[in-house]
């Protein structure tokens, strides 16, 4: 016998709220997570709508208690009944609890009220309006005259229009009885309208619709060719910055709102800029609509109701946005595919592209991956045929990529050149600072601490048993001691360099503040602007550095990855890439395709306009493939080194990894617990499992954090220890001041 959990009102508030049904045999069939279904209600047994939200074969109260579903309704799609469903999927695929997939799914807060706004405007004209005036004066009613001496006073258009009701009370003082007053006598009257809290920034628009070049236009021809055959894909545009990957999303959406559907366009929140929304907003009007991360709960919650209303066709935003309750979606676009905030963080660990398919999937829709650096995975199920790969090679306004200086580090050191710059890259800063063109300087700094390098030999000391380096623990500002995040070998910082003796080694994470300061002491006279955690806090932080420096107000951007994104600057000529290596020795198996990524989106900012741009790229590893394949921006080559790679250790794409997150207060149980985990793991023969040890952050907030892995080449395998973990921790109550998340790194 089959048990659904029922909500009778999806509000997040709700959530936990719900009840038990059993499932008539008869409707077992046409039953799912998600299902829109009629049950008796109460004492009364009133019929109400509910959704089955879980159904599980045991029942969690006494049997006899327990009432029978009526009826499933068979009405259309619903988008509520989708995104439950959804969660559901969510939930089996990535483990997590269903209200954790329901809250990821339904993100808004129902109770919200909506705003309305009044209006008071007048009934009588200009002229009657005076008489009225000079009326109330005489009898010294002066609030009545404040509020008709307001609306006199306005011009023509406004008169008619009428002004704020809001505006009368607050700043004109007058009480709601006197303004009630006012529409008894048929002065005025007064006018309520739903508003909808509109997120966009103001502005003008003023980019017009290009005419599609040839490959454009094919990719644009194949894909409505499939959608109108009925054929429902993943498709992914590998086309570098600028070649027209977004005016191609445009035209398709152009034809699939045509078809009465609608739109999800997912773009990183780092790239969601006025720039990129304004050309949805003006090819689309006010039938886009935008969310974002600064946007209040009322405002999110307002472009949701605007998208299941009907009056919104295409919605913008991150990773939230797939969430949009569309009732005929007919295509997500994903662009920037590759980009690691598409990955959620918070269980459950959904990964954006992998969700966006299965709502495709559910919906009928088309998804639509874009990147000039896509993901390993993208191009593994491009290149297997999964997908359909387009390529657009050539930047649209015809631009040309820059050329690539590859400077070996460790030969300026030799060279006695001890600064942060290399000479290449100080000669070619001179050079803009005297043309008057600008210089972005990029350090490709990622994850939390650095590691140690030596200056002379360029290796950084690793751990002897993982292929990882060691990380340095700060202790009053300067490191005392190193250890591997991994299996927790530990060292005091050593004097010399293991490797070959040389004492110049340092803390391998030079921070952005060091290279403003260098550089101001190189060329005195600059103007910088600095682009980091540290200052982009406040509401638009960010877009106000880059405003600024676009408008010329600085000759030098100095940051770390968020500049790299997306943006367009027609005169910066030069990039400088401090030390491309440091993203190589973050103990990732990503580490190769991140730093291949970040220096092809950095090189992609030099020579956007049409002057040529250059690129200096510093590092200590010169010959290793990543380095070697970005300058040149050949990510053909690159892929076909890195999917070796994979396929030798057994990596995603080629297979699965699944990680065990055990955590608790108590590291004695967590590390039992861990045990545990990873014996019911080993149980499964074709998993290989690694671990326990502890979690790369071993200690947050005083809670303890072990880690199990498991590859397998079966993500359904990982599935079921996934769920055989979870039912052994339900039922063990030893462990019940222990969690457990699971991260899934797949190929599906
Ligand atoms: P991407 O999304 O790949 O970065 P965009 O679609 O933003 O590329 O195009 C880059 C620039 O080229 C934009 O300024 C865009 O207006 C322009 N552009 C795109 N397609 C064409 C075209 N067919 N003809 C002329 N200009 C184009
Ligand atoms: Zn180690
Ligand atoms: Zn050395």
């Amino acid at each position: 016998m089959l048990f659904a959990d029922i909500i009778i009102d999806i509000s997040v508030k709700n959530l936990d709220k719900t009840f038990q049904y059993s499932v008539p045999s008869e409707i077992e069939n046409d039953i799912s997570i998600g299902s829109l279904v009629q049950i008796p209600f109460g004492n009364g047994n009133r019929p109400l709508k509910g959704y089955i939200v879980n159904l599980s074969e045991k029942p969690s109260l006494d049997i006899s208690k327990i009432k029978s579903i009526i009826s499933v309704e068979k009405q259309g799609v619903v988008a509520e009944s989708h995104l439950l469903s959804l969660a559901g999927w969510i939930k089996q695929n990535y483990g997590s609890t269903m209200n954790d997939a329901i809250r990821a799914v339904m993100p808004v807060k129902r109770e919200i009220k909506e705003k309305v706004v009044k209006t008071v405007f007048p009934l009588v004209d200009k002229k009657q309006m005076k008489a009225l005036i000079e009326e109330f004066a005489k009898k010294h009613n002066t609030a009545r005259v404040r509020v008709l001496k307001c609306l006199l006073e306005l011009d023509e258009v406004l008169y008619n229009k009428g002004i704020d009701y809001g505006f009368i009370i607050k700043e004109l003082k007058v009480s709601k009885t006197v303004i009630d007053g006012l529409k008894q006598k048929n002065i005025i009257g007064i006018e309520s309208a739903k508003k909808y809290r509109n997120p966009f920034i103001k502005g003008t628009f003023t980019e017009n619709k290009h005419m599609l070049n040839e490959t454009q236009q094919y990719i644009k021809d194949s894909i409505l060719s499939d959608f109108n055959k009925g054929i429902r894909k993943t498709y992914l545009i590998h086309g570098v910055t600028g070649s027209g990957k977004t005016e191609v999303y445009m035209s398709v959406i152009d034809d699939v709102v045509a078809h009465q559907k609608q739109a999800i366009v997912l773009i990183p929140e780092i790239a969601l800029t006025f720039q990129t929304v304004s050309r949805f907003y003006n090819r689309f009007g006010t039938r886009v609509s935008v969310i974002h991360s600064r946007l209040s709960d009322g405002e999110r919650y307002d472009q949701f109701v605007r998208a299941k209303e009907g009056s919104i066709d295409i919605m913008i935003g991150p990773r939230s946005a797939l969430f949009t309750p569309f009732k005929n979606l007919g295509l997500i676009v994903i662009d920037e595919e590759h980009e690691t905030s598409y990955q959620s963080e918070m269980p459950p660990k959904y990964h954006t592209r992998e969700v966006a398919i299965h709502r495709a999937e559910m919906t009928g829709a088309s998804v639509i991956l874009g990147s000039a650096t896509p993901s390993l995975e993208a191009y593994y199920r491009a290149v297997n045929g999964e997908y359909k790969l387009f390529k657009l090679e050539k930047r649209a306004g015809g631009a040309m990529l820059p050329d690539v200086y590859i400077v070996d580090l460790r030969e300026e050191f030799a060279k006695k050149n001890y600064s942060i710059f290399s000479e290449k890259l100080s000669s070619l800063i001179k050079e803009r600072l005297i043309k008057h063109e600008q210089t972005i300087i990029f350090i490709n700094r990622r994850g939390y601490a650095g590691s140690i390098s030596c200056r002379q030999c360029g290796k950084a000391i690793g751990c002897p048993h993982c292929s990882v380096s060691l990380k340095p623990h700060i202790y009053k500002g300067s490191v005392s001691r190193l250890k591997c995040h991994f299996c927790g070998y530990e060292i005091p910082m050593p004097d010399v360099c293991p490797t070959c003796g040389s004492k110049y080694i340092d803390i391998f994470g030079i921070g952005t503040q060091q290279v403003e300061e260098a550089i101001k002491k190189n060329f005195p006279c600059v103007r910088t602007l600095r682009m980091d955690a540290d200052t982009t806090g406040g509401k638009e932080g960010h877009s106000k550095i880059l405003e600024r420096f676009k408008n010329g107000e600085a000759d030098i951007l100095i940051g770390t990855q968020m500049i790299v994104k997306g943006h367009d600057f027609p005169n910066v000529t030069l990039v400088g890439i401090i030390a491309a290596d440091l993203s190589l020795n973050t103990g990732d198996y990503r580490a190769s395709e991140r730093t291949y990524q970040l220096i092809a989106q950095a090189a992609g900012r030099a020579g956007r306009g049409n002057k040529k741009g250059e690129v200096v790229l510093q590092t200590y590893q010169p010959e290793h493939y990543s380095i070697i394949c970005a300058a040149r921006q050949d990510y053909e080559s690159f892929y076909k080194q890195e999917i070796v790679i994979r396929q030798m250790l057994q990596y995603p794409p080629v297979s699965n990894i699944l990680g065990i997150l055990v955590f608790s207060k108590n590291e004695e149980n967590a590390s039992k617990l861990a045990i545990e985990v990873s014996e019911l793991t080993k149980k499964y023969e074709m998993i290989t499992v690694l671990g326990p040890t502890d979690a790369p952050i071993a200690k947050a907030k005083d809670i303890y954090r072990k880690m199990v892995y498991g590859k397998c080449f079966s993500y359904s395998v990982l599935c079921s220890v996934k769920d055989c973990i979870e039912d052994f921790k339900e039922k063990d109550t030893k462990y019940n001041d222990c969690g457990i998340n699971f991260e899934f790194n797949m190929t599906r």
